[in-house]
């Protein structure tokens, strides 16, 4: 299967110049979810994860059923002021000013928590590169990334820690 044949290109989304990626034609399709799903476990078997680290929103659409094939845990990381107890926070550069991620301080047990960051796509790299800087703020071990589709011009991957890097459809 060729998933990205299942993969919608909406141009000038979410602003003029984007080619925006839209995997909601991916997700309705229950052969295409499966296919997608099962070939990411597949390559991510070998990482051992025992925690499936996934970013608002898209990476839990994938994380959560990706951390059920592979009998780990899964942990959001959420935009600012979602999650109920104590976090940790990281701020991050977008093109135009900055975001900010979190995770709740105690999802993370350092040193021997093995960690895999998960996210529908990575672009510039910048979403990836904060949520392993707030695994490295932990002291937990990352073990790698997984991302459904890789944007592979936007060089987003040299802006990551030396890890192996999972991804199934590369434009
Ligand atoms: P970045 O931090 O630049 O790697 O951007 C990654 C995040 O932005 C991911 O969570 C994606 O869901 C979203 N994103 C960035 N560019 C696109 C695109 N062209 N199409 C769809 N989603 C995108």
């Amino acid at each position: 299967m060729d998933i990205k044949t299942l993969i919608r290109e909406i141009p000038d989304f979410p602003k003029p110049g984007i080619l925006f990626k839209d995997i909601t034609t991916l997700l309705r399709d229950a052969d295409g979810l499966r296919y997608t799903i099962d070939l990411l476990a597949e390559k991510c078997a070998d990482l051992s994860p025992d925690f499936i680290l996934g970013m608002e929103s898209r990476g839990f659409i994938f994380g959560a059923p990706l951390a059920y094939k592979l009998g780990a845990g899964f942990i959001p990381v959420r935009k600012p002021g979602k999650l109920p107890a104590a976090v940790h926070a990281i701020d991050y550069q977008l093109e135009y000013g900055m975001d900010r991620l979190e995770v709740h301080q105690d999802a993370l047990h350092p040193p021997h928590s093995k960690i895999l960051i998960v996210d529908d796509l990575i672009a510039t790299g910048g979403t990836a590169g904060a949520t392993a800087k707030l695994v490295e703020k932990s002291g937990c071990h990352l073990v790698g990334f997984a991302f459904v589709i890789e944007l592979k011009d936007l060089g987003g991957r040299q802006h990551l820690p030396k890890v192996p890097i999972v991804t199934l459809a590369e434009y």
